[in-house]
């Protein structure tokens, strides 16, 4: 088989345009034959990306906004989250997709091709005998020595002990004539709306006085019918933003697994990214900062000649074991989402918990953000986990 590309990105969308980005910046990539295929154009504002960040990282020119102050609601406790030294920021995805697009313009190294993927290629060996891998086209297969693969070719799928939970949301971008919102302040969470199909919060992103992301997410393991939602964002903005004039400029909607089904990380020279490579974390959702981590260690390997790293560290591993908790214990109806997340907001400092949802934080911190949960209810559950993680 010949090697065509040294690398191939199958799929464009946030995991292949961060690490070809980060390729991008490096020379010794520079060098290097790089085809990007995507079935889409990526020309739609198709998802609004939000993460915390201590410190600027590659897409720091494009954040569209940033708040330093974070609210907290729900009917057990209320306040104001501390988080510094992070900031709360906000990337929009057509804003994403033009600045990568845009920096690969003066690299004649890189290549465009919108084609639909019909599937990975059989794994293959070059003339020098080193491992090749590849994508099916319609007409024909490509093969290059690395293979980025983002696209979830077939759904995930858990075993019997794993749990699939969907984080599933609507949001509206709404603009009012009148100032009403406070652009330096953010809703992380707002539990005070009906919880009857399982956790369920708003969250309200507010980039002007008079303009707002509003977004009703739920953890559940069914989506509910498109009007519920609209019905939901309808009572929101009347009763709790006492807002009742206002144009709707923009729609999103979008679903992410909330699953501790494991994914492989590579696979000969295929190397999962993104959503398909397990970069979401489990219990939250959120994936952006997992995919940027994920991007830079594998660029980081190829520049070194490293192979790609694939072992989940201390760090990972344990976080595996705190999702797989709190999956179990929503999964199983243990305790209400919003009686936990309250708790463990009220008990600690904002800033520690999101290190925790980061996998970031000391074994001490984790320690205090467990005691602020039931032990009756979340021992059972982690020991039950561990046994299936060991
Ligand atoms: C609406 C929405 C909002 C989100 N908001 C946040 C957030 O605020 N914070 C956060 O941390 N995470 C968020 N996420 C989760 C996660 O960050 C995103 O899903 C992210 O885009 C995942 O990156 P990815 O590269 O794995 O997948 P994608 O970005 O979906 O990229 C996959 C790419 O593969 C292409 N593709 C698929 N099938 C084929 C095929 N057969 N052939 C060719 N191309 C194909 C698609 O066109 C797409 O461009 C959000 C997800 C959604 C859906």
């Amino acid at each position: 088989m010949t090697k065509s590309y040294d690398y191939i990105i199958a799929g464009a969308g946030c995991a292949g345009l961060s690490l070809l980005m980060r390729m991008m910046k490096d020379p010794f990539f520079s060098q290097k034959n790089i085809l990007v295929v995507d079935a889409s154009g990526k020309n739609q504002n198709d998802r609004t990306w939000c993460f915390w960040e201590k410190e600027p990282d590659i897409f720091e020119p494009i954040v569209h906004h940033r708040w330093n102050a974070l609210d907290f609601f729900s009917e057990t406790y209320s306040g104001e989250l501390s988080i510094r030294p992070y900031s709360y920021k906000m990337i929009q995805g057509l804003e994403f997709y033009n600045y990568v697009k845009s920096a690969a313009e003066s690299h004649s190294n890189i290549h465009w091709l919108k084609e639909t993927i019909v599937s990975l290629a059989p794994a293959a060996k070059g003339a020098d005998g080193k491992a090749l891998a590849g994508i099916v086209l319609q007409d024909r297969s490509i093969y290059a020595e690395y293979l980025f693969n983002s696209i979830l070719f077939e759904p995930i799928r858990p075993e019997a002990h794993q749990y699939h939970l969907l984080q599933h949301f609507k949001g509206w971008t709404i603009q009012t004539e009148q100032p009403c919102f406070d652009p330096g302040k953010a809703i992380f969470m707002d539990f005070r709306v009906g919880q009857e199909h399982g956790a369920t919060f708003m969250y309200l992103l507010p980039t002007s006085a008079t303009t707002a992301l509003v977004e009703y997410t739920l953890f559940t393991a069914d989506l509910l019918n498109q009007e519920s939602y609209d019905t939901a964002l309808k009572q929101y903005i009347s009763e709790y933003l006492h807002i009742t004039q206002y144009e709707i400029v923009h729609k999103e909607f979008g679903i992410i697994p909330m699953t501790n089904a494991l994914v492989p990380k590579t696979e000969g020279a295929v190397v999962y990214i993104g959503i398909a490579g397990g970069q979401v974390k489990a219990s939250s959702g959120y994936a952006f900062r997992f995919i940027q981590k994920r991007t830079a260690a594998i660029a980081d390997a190829l520049k070194k000649g490293k192979p790609i790293p694939v072992k989940a560290g201390f760090a990972a591993a344990k976080g595996l074991l705190y999702d797989s908790t709190l999956l179990h214990v929503l999964h199983h109806r243990k305790m209400a989402g919003s009686d936990i997340f309250a708790r463990i907001f009220r008990q600690n400092r904002a800033s520690d918990v999101l290190a925790f949802l980061d996998n970031e934080s000391s074994l001490l911190t984790d320690l205090k953000i467990m005691s602020s949960v039931p032990t009756a209810v979340f021992l059972p559950a982690a020991l039950q986990e561990l046994k299936h993680l060991l």
